[in-house]
């Protein structure tokens, strides 16, 4: 089994003192491992098998962290590179009154968007078994090239899989509908929740959202809904063949959400790549994602196989 997830590594700056509760004019700010590809690709590692990730870092502080960080969880250094001139990416995570996080992002001109079309060359592309991509990198070139480029080689053999991750902001460049258009009939399986689909002009409910990305390229597509769950719809073309599933949402003790759509997609991976049924695979992936909700940070509380089986048994 061979996977490779791609785009950005970033850290998350957190205002310190989140964890008691307390926000507002929290003077210090504490570092974690983030970006949505490389918690797919932890939480991979932790589920089985590490994949591959194929992202950018800079030569600094942030970026050894992150090296370590990848290290410790033990995702390859084969397609992570270092970018000697430009910084690591950062987001810089706000509190609400209420406690809900927000992000700030910096990316332009960071390590984080430097990926450079042909890094990954075709015989190791074809060597893949699944293909994941994160939608941050759509955003900014030379990344957009070099994500478009791999999308565009990767053999009908690979089963490729994509998060756009729509953060409005982030898209002043480019329009976010045309790239989700011009990336959809190059994806086997969407992930996303309702809200990043909306801006793209998929609206109404996860099942009506589902059946319109079915039709525009993917022949799966994963809506999530957060605590209440996730829906499933799949074409004939699917390997795990046509259906759709609705699971509700596992009541796990939430602390922090941040990353449980990432953590659902590892799951989801790990289930669909090892042979799982459709709704199998939503309720693993349900599970992984609720699982994550449990501690702060994005990475801090994704689950290893033998914790979500557990979870699931209870
Ligand atoms: P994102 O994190 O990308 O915004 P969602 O909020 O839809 O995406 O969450 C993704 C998945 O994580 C959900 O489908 C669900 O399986 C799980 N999840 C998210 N929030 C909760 C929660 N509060 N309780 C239980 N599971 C959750």
């Amino acid at each position: 089994m061979s996977r490779l997830v791609v785009g950005e590594c970033i850290v998350d700056l957190h205002p310190e003192g989140a964890e008691s509760g307390a926000h507002g004019d929290a003077g210090t700010y504490i570092r974690r491992p983030g970006g949505a590809p490389a918690n797919v690709a932890v939480g991979l590692a932790r589920l089985g098998e590490a994949p591959d990730l194929w992202t950018r870092l800079g030569r600094d502080g942030f970026g050894d962290f992150l090296a370590e960080t990848l290290r410790e969880e033990r995702v390859p250094d084969t397609y992570v590179e270092r970018d000697p001139d430009a910084p690591t990416g950062l987001a810089v995570v706000a509190l609400d009154a209420d406690g809900d996080r927000s992000f700030s992002l910096y990316l332009d001109g960071t390590a984080s968007t430097g990926l450079e079309p042909g890094r990954v060359g075709d015989d190791a592309l074809a060597a893949v078994d699944w293909l994941h991509v994160g939608g941050v990198e759509l955003a900014h070139e030379p990344a957009r090239s070099a994500v478009f480029d791999l999308l565009e080689r990767t053999p009908d053999a690979v089963t490729v899989s994509f998060d756009p991750n729509a953060r409005p902001s982030l898209w002043r460049e480019f329009d976010y509908a045309d790239t989700l258009a011009r990336a959809l009939p190059n994806v086997d399986v969407l992930v996303a929740s309702a809200e990043d689909l909306d801006p793209a002009g998929y609206e109404g409910t996860a099942e009506t959202v589902a059946s319109a990305v079915v039709a525009d390229g993917p022949h799966t597509a994963l809506v999530t809904r957060g605590a209440a769950g996730a829906y499933a719809r799949a074409t004939a073309d699917a390997p795990w063949g046509a259906g759709h599933a609705d699971h509700p949402g596992f009541d796990a003790g939430v602390i922090d959400t941040t990353g449980a759509g990432d953590a659902f997609t590892a799951g989801a991976i790990e289930a669909l790549d090892g042979g799982a049924s459709l709704s199998d695979a939503l309720r693993f992936a349900n599970a992984v994602g609720a699982r994550a909700t449990t501690a702060q940070g994005a990475m801090a509380a994704l689950p290893r196989c033998e914790e979500v089986d557990s979870f699931l048994d209870d």
